[in-house]
């Protein structure tokens, strides 16, 4: 079987024998924008060569990047452990092009990669391209010989990439693989495209275009190349498996938290497996990178991961903290790839432990408090937004970790009044303040922990111009 690793250096040498500079993933906070959150793609350490604020002296770049999409634009947190293909962490393979190559090399270098190095069978690939962007969908007819039915037109902005609400944008070519009509799912841009039948595995942008503020947009001088492969989706498809979880990492994790939970890796906790694996994941390269649990920031995306793995682990039955022996096995998948994970791996695993003790304190009784609240409602009730903030203000319950607790159920949280709810405690904490102090200087100092936007962050969105792959 080919392993996650060997996949990882395949494609680097691949690219790497075409001229490529191999460079190390970037931190998962980003050192050169402080307005996004964590790294979600490979282009983030390369923005502004992308822009020319900045040159290098190579032009061509290839990396496997560290990746959490678990808050703003990107948030996969609610798709983990529901869909195949969702990971909050995961490696995104990319190559670059600064001004270098364009759309006729990219194409070829990703076919020539997938169907000849990797051995894909041609006739499981399929591509989309930006309605209008027919020169993408003659390339990929002469370079791949593909049908016009599996080079899909899609008109959406899902083929249509932006930097930020200004600067380089351009049409994408995302390239598709068929596990399967057993599998359910539809075609790219049919209404049951959410389903795992054809997965995306990788997205290539051209950037072609500036967008400006007053909404002109004119071609670029310099026409670059951004790609994003999910490693763990290649990795699933060529060890013969459908799902991401199947493959050797994750399946190594899954089998850690079955043996410290005393369960089946495949029995109904199959689930809870896949949320604490993928979760482990996520927290601990956080926590090396020196991100501690907090109430607020970056911090406090950490803890509602965390929270939620906890969860599921005591759903599994655990009485005591478990996430913590779970780091070793982690350290033993990832630790050659990631010297981090080990030089971290006591503070992770203090952290961890801290956080699962602390939090088990309140857990117990705030998911007893969840069933009375239910209890006292009509079966498909949503949870009234009060008793969600109280679960929230006096059990530690992050709002997400009871939207997922009642997913099981089939039911769902009033989130309007869970807004309500906290804004009316900030307004009686707001006026318990100033009676105190300066009036003016408390409410900046409120305003500011607004914007940091403690639960949903808000600053994250709105303030961010990060790039999607
Ligand atoms: P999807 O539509 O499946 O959610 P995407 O279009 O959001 O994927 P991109 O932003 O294009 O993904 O990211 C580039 C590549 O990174 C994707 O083609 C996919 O292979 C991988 N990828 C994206 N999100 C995830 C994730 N949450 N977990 C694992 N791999 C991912
Ligand atoms: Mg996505
Ligand atoms: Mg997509
Ligand atoms: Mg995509």
């Amino acid at each position: 079987m080919t392993s996650l690793a060997d996949i990882r250096s395949t494609f680097l040498n691949y690219f790497g024998k075409q001229g490529h500079e191999v460079v190390t993933s970037s931190p998962l906070v980003p050192r050169n924008d402080p307005t996004m959150m964590f790294a979600n793609s490979g282009m983030v350490q390369f923005k502004n060569l992308f822009t020319g604020v900045e040159t290098r002296d190579y032009a061509r770049a290839t990396t496997s990047q560290k990746c959490v999409r678990a808050g703003g634009k990107h948030n996969d947190l609610d798709n983990v452990g529901y869909t195949a293909r969702h990971h909050t962490f995961f490696e995104m393979l990319g190559n670059f092009s600064f001004g270098d190559y364009f759309k006729a090399e990219a194409i070829a270098f990703a076919w020539e990669l997938l169907t000849q190095d990797f051995g894909i069978d041609k006739d499981r690939l399929l591509v989309t391209v930006y309605h209008t962007d027919d020169e993408a969908a003659d390339i990929w007819k002469k370079v791949a010989g593909l049908p016009d039915d599996r080079i899909i037109r899609i008109a959406t902005d899902d083929n249509f990439w932006r930097m930020g609400p200004t600067g380089p944008c351009g049409p994408c070519t995302e390239i598709f693989y068929d596990h399967g009509d057993h599998i359910w799912g539809g075609l790219p841009g049919s209404p049951e495209e959410d389903g795992d039948r054809f997965i995306e595995i990788w997205n290539i942008v051209f950037m072609q275009n500036e967008q400006f503020a007053d909404g002109t947009m004119t071609p670029l001088k310099m026409q670059s190349i951004d790609t994003g492969m999910g490693l763990e989706r290649i990795a699933a498809l060529l060890q013969g498996k459908h799902d991401n979880y199947d493959i050797d990492v994750m399946r190594a994790l899954i089998e850690a938290s079955a043996d410290v939970t005393s369960s089946d890796p495949d029995g109904p906790g199959n689930t809870h497996h896949r949320v604490i694996a993928d979760h482990l994941r996520s927290t601990s390269f956080l926590i090396a990178e020196g991100v501690l649990p907090s109430n607020e920031g970056r911090g406090y995306v950490l803890r509602r991961i965390m929270r939620r793995a906890m969860r599921h682990a005591h759903l599994l039955g655990s009485k005591d903290p478990v996430m913590h022996r779970l780091v070793p096995a982690l350290v033993q998948q990832m630790g050659a790839a990631y010297p981090e994970l080990g030089q971290g791996q006591r503070l992770i695993e203090e952290t961890l432990l801290n956080e699962e003790v602390r939090f088990k304190q309140t857990l117990d009784r705030g998911l007893k408090l969840l069933d009375e609240e239910l209890a006292g409602l009509p079966a498909d009730a949503a949870l009234p937004g009060k008793a969600a903030f109280k679960l929230y203000d006096t059990y530690g319950f992050p709002l997400d970790l009871t939207q997922d607790a009642l997913r099981e159920k089939g039911r769902a949280v009033d989130t309007d009044g869970f807004d309500a709810a906290m804004a009316e405690q900030k307004a009686k904490a707001r006026a318990a303040w100033s009676g105190i102090g300066d009036a003016a200087e408390s409410a900046v100092w409120f305003d500011i922990a607004d914007e940091s936007g403690t639960t949903d962050f808000l600053g994250y969105d709105t303030l961010s111009a990060e790039g999607q792959i």
